[in-house]
């Protein structure tokens, strides 16, 4: 069989030895040299480029159906949990919990909610939205595991590796937001970063006002292609005598979009974090769709008050 294999980042060093692997099984093996974002970021087209009988995708679990023989292999990582004790006595005052964590951790759940459990505490597992596909599990774009279940606890808690994932249910949820990140060996309260990120929020609808050029990002990753929003937000933007243009790309270059100088402002329907981790990197500002509909109705307040 001739396949094509993929791997995120981290993995990336993996690469070799489970391509040998296949090999001795008397495959065909390519491996995908391109970034890889997630399993939205599937590397269909590659594979059928080098009429790949399959593609594997490390790392990741399935994102939605699509029409390739895909198949997904998990990468779990055992992360230590002595941090658990110093992280009751930080979240003494919260009596239910919410826990959520990564993929690559997901079978660690269990041993974290029994923990919490046999300390005192009521632990609630939330359900993701349908992007994630385990209880308990996020995603920078699936919260729905924290946010579906802000209103019945008193703190959510991640468990696992890294910021990017527990930011975005962050911005998603109201309550206290712990992190216990066993690979900086950190308990910490990071709910203060709703308010930076707010603030930023507002800065980039404030900047976007005077913007009479509006460049739509539409990326055309399996899992992010979204043009019927960028559609909806070239006819809005349009109506409120904005000139609007759809921009395509797999992977959004911020080179490339800030050497588009006519532009004024850009608006993301790709992977939601880009509008909040690479803000910085553009020239004009990156809006959301959200925001760009914040922009379009201040501009209609303003030209009401001038008339
Ligand atoms: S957060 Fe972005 S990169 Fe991650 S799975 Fe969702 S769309 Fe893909």
């Amino acid at each position: 069989m001739r396949i094509l294999l993929q791997f995120p980042e981290g993995l990336k060093q993996k690469a070799l030895e489970h391509a040998k692997n296949l090999e001795k099984e008397g495959h065909e093996v390519f491996i995908s040299a391109s970034p890889t974002f997630g399993a939205c970021d599937l590397a269909i087209d590659e594979a059928k480029n080098i009429k790949a009988d399959k593609l594997i995708h490390y790392g990741h679990a399935e994102f939605h159906k699509v029409d390739f023989n895909v198949e997904y292999v998990p990468y779990f990582i055992d992360a230590p949990t002595t941090l658990l004790p110093e992280a009751l006595e930080t979240l003494k005052e919260y009596k239910t919990i919410s826990i959520v964590t990564t993929i690559q951790h997901i079978h660690q759940l269990d041993h974290v909610r029994k923990f919490f459990e046999s300390n005192g505490k009521k632990v609630v597992i939330g359900k993701p939205y349908g992007f994630a596909k385990q209880p308990g599990q996020i995603l920078g774009c699936d919260i729905g595991s924290a946010a579906n279940i802000d209103n019945i606890v008193d703190a959510h808690v991640y468990f696992g590796g890294g910021m990017f994932h527990p930011l975005g249910a962050l911005l998603n949820t109201k309550k206290p937001f712990f992190v216990i990140e066993p690979f900086e060996n950190k308990v910490a309260r990071i709910d203060g970063f709703r308010e930076t990120y707010r603030k930023r929020s507002k800065g980039k609808i404030l900047g976007a006002l005077k913007a009479k050029n509006i460049g739509i990002l539409v990326s055309t990753k399996n899992g992010q292609h979204n043009m019927n929003l960028a559609k909806i937000i070239k006819q809005k933007a349009e109506g409120s005598g904005l000139n609007a243009e759809i921009l395509v790309a797999n992977t959004f270059d911020f080179m490339a979009l800030n050497n588009m100088m006519e532009f004024d402002a850009f608006v993301n329907t790709a992977c939601p974090r880009i509008g909040v981790d690479d803000t910085d990197r553009t020239r004009v500002p990156l809006l959301s769709a959200n925001e760009l509909m914040e922009v379009l109705k201040m501009k209609a307040e303003l030209l009401a008050m001038q008339k």
